[in-house]
């Protein structure tokens, strides 16, 4: 068996250790983003110069669009709250347990199924066949969310995996670092700590 969204080869989950701890930690981390992309919602004639290019059409005063139209996507309708829901009806459906209908505003819908979805990942990471599609959702919306409010924290590549996997080979794969986190070489899953590889991508990027 492997891991359906990085390939490894697991002991018959579906997904690998550290997919399900990256799927958990991007769980964990959508209600803040969630948060912070409200402050990409005023309207926008209520907003002084552009956020990130957009807005130059002239929107009439009574219909205020949205600075960022990718933030209105992953914040309204259909966005990251109703997609969760989804999956944890989904999930629930999977796991044949009871799905608790959604009430009440956003936030809270989006904190409650983050927690019935984080509450299930030893299921997902077991027995979930859907587990591949659903951490690549995941990872796509964290992504998303990310590159609007945090589009610094970009992956850098930073250099290349140096872990003899042979006698005489390295593994070869490319790093790709995030500032202030370890980074973990996606094909051996060797762990390299911030400070051997902050310099390294300091390097690359200049
Ligand atoms: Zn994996
Ligand atoms: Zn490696």
């Amino acid at each position: 068996m492997h891991c359906l969204s990085c390939e490894q080869e697991t002991n018959g989950e579906y997904l690998c250790e550290p997919c399900t701890g990256r799927l958990g930690q991007q769980l964990a981390d959508l209600p803040a983003l969630y948060g912070a992309l409200g402050a990409y919602l005023r309207p926008s004639s209520q907003t002084t110069g552009s956020i990130g290019g957009v807005g130059t059409g002239s929107p009439a005063p009574d219909a205020p669009l949205p600075v960022h139209e990718g933030a209105l996507d992953l914040v309204g309708p259909g966005g990251i709250v109703t997609a969760l829901e989804e999956w944890r009806f989904e999930l629930c459906q999977a796991a044949e347990i009871r799905w608790p209908a959604p009430f009440g505003d956003y936030p809270g819908r989006l904190r409650r199924a983050v927690q019935g979805l984080q509450d299930m990942l030893w299921y997902i990471h077991r027995d979930w066949p859907q587990a591949g599609d659903f951490s690549a959702a995941v990872r796509q919306m964290h992504g998303a969310a990310r590159s609007i409010v945090a589009p610094r924290e970009r992956p850098l590549r930073a250099g290349t995996c140096t872990k003899e996997i042979s006698e005489g080979e390295a593994c070869g794969a490319v790093l790709l670092a995030k500032p202030g986190r370890p980074v973990v070489c996606r094909w051996c899953l060797t762990e390299y700590p911030a400070s051997s590889w902050l310099d390294l991508a300091a390097e690359k990027a200049a």
